[in-house]
């Protein structure tokens, strides 16, 4: 579903320039639970924009399901954000003044969906999240977990075909992070979804297929389901 095709990114501020991406090529296939690790600075969440289409490469070409994102207008972009792609981040970015159900429901409103069945539809979701009785709870009446459920909820609300989640558990206990894990795990394996998550969360890359291992903007190493359980088993 996504293909990147050796992207590069440099970002310049006044005189310096700082080469973040130095060359990543990466293809990463339908239903696929995808992490990418590496310390900091390394360039995660910026190989995770240019896989979300959140920002541009420098150089490099980025398809998802074989569309050149860099030859999509605006229009094409938005739709391609709403309808395809859902975000979760460590901060869940929830909107504070609605309800779950409307945080849940608007990304459905934007791309046409009657108020009807995105009401039911929300309301389904936040049921897959475990969440239904508090559906009229604002953010600030829910727990940190519960707020990442809701955003897990709003992340399926168009049926995209991809997830991108920064940092999902970075901001939840152990028990609540692995709540959120099983449950995007699930989504990949019973519902096809792909998922790729930059993460530091060793839980969350031992359900991992493969993780790809970023270092000074290159890709370091990529290690298999195989591979995995041996490193992580050393670690946990
Ligand atoms: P962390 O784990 O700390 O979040 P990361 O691996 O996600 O780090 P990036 O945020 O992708 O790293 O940053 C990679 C490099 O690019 C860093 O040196 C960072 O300072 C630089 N960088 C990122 N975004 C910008 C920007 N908008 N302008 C200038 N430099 C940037």
């Amino acid at each position: 579903v996504v293909r990147l095709v050796d992207v590069m990114k440099v970002f310049r501020m006044g005189q310096e320039e700082v080469q973040a991406l130095r060359g990543v090529s990466l293809e990463i296939k339908a239903g696929e639970y995808l992490s990418i690790m590496g310390p900091s600075g390394s360039g995660k969440t910026t190989l995770f924009n240019m896989i979300g289409a959140l920002d541009k490469p420098t150089s490099g070409r980025v398809f998802i399901d074989e569309v050149d994102v860099a030859q999509l207008d605006a229009y094409e972009l938005a739709w391609l954000r709403c309808r395809k792609i859902g975000y979760i981040f460590q901060t869940f970015n929830l909107i504070q003044v609605m309800t779950a159900i409307e945080n849940v429901t608007l990304p459905m409103i934007f791309a046409g969906m009657g108020r009807d069945e995105s009401m039911d539809k929300g309301m389904e979701l936040l049921k897959l999240v475990g969440l239904a009785e508090r559906y009229q709870h604002k953010p600030s009446e829910l727990s940190g977990g519960q707020q990442q459920r809701v955003a897990v909820a709003r992340a399926l609300a168009n049926d995209p075909a991809i997830i991108l989640a920064d940092e999902p558990t970075g901001n939840l206990d152990l028990t609540t992070g692995e709540e959120i894990i099983s449950l995007l795990k699930d989504l990949s394996q019973e519902r096809g979804v792909t998922i790729i998550s930059a993460t530091h969360d060793l839980k969350m890359i031992s359900v991992s297929d493969r993780v790809v291992w970023i270092r000074d903007g290159r890709i370091d190493r990529i290690e298999d389901r195989e591979k995995l359980k041996i490193s992580v088993g050393q670690v946990l």
